[in-house]
């Protein structure tokens, strides 16, 4: 079977991560949640206590270890081999995990390493930038939008359900904000690769975003043994 690698980039809370999950155990691949390995050295400079800057990213750098893994509970994020799955997930986190990954060395950092990650194809990778940057020659490049509402009411529901609480326009603000430091960085911003297929899952159910970019791969990987 040809192993293919397929980039599903798309803001917050856009149905990336569930989907991008299912569909690599439909297909057997690797999923690679690039925005658990910025979020992971957000901790990692949170913890540190140091300044915010490119000298102590570097120094961070250096110094952590970040690996993404599975266990019989799911997928997992390793800092230092401490399992960190949960404390990425923090609102505190999720904010620092957008500005750091803003910074011209964090960034490149990152890209060589998730390249390493899904060079021999196989993979499901989702993040803001696989199509257009860490992988601009995948196969299948996928861009999920969704509207702010939908968006922010899905997060919500993540975060009550780890008795996480706030409001509604809470939620809202801060996706608008990483929305807008996402796709207004200077390096690989949000936005969608040319050749990406637009999906608005707006009003889709996870199984159906799932069967439409499942049909989509399979699709690909069935034509390349012509
Ligand atoms: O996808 P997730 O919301 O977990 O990502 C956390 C943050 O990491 C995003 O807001 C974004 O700023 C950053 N990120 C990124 N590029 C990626 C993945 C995530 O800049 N490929």
């Amino acid at each position: 079977m040809k192993n293919i690698i397929i980039a599903i980039d798309g803001p917050a809370g856009s149905g990336k991560t569930s989907s991008a999950k299912i569909v690599a155990e439909k297909l057997n691949y690797v999923y690679i949640d690039t925005g658990a390995m910025y979020r992971a050295f957000a901790l990692a400079w949170l913890r540190s206590g140091m300044e915010f800057n490119t000298n102590s990213f570097k120094s961070i750098m250096e110094n952590s270890k970040i690996e993404l893994g599975q266990n019989e509970s799911g997928q997992k994020t390793y800092l230092n081999e401490e399992d960190v799955s949960e404390l990425i997930r923090t609102p505190e986190v999720t904010k620092y995990a957008s500005s750091i990954s803003a910074d011209k060395f964090v960034r490149y950092s990152m890209v060589d390493k998730q390249r390493v990650l899904g060079q021999k194809g196989g993979v499901v990778m989702d993040g803001r930038d696989i199509g257009t940057d860490v992988f601009p020659q995948a196969e299948l490049k996928i861009f999920l939008i969704a509207s702010i509402e939908a968006r922010a009411k899905r997060r919500l529901a993540e975060l009550v359900a780890k008795n996480i609480e706030v409001s509604l326009e809470e939620v809202m603000d801060q996706i608008s904000e990483r929305d807008y430091n996402d796709s207004n960085r200077d390096v690989n911003p949000l936005r969608q690769a040319e050749d990406a297929i637009k999906l608005d899952t707006s009003d889709l159910t996870i199984q159906e975003q799932t069967d439409l970019i499942y049909n989509l791969a399979t699709k690909i990987i069935n034509s390349s043994y012509d």
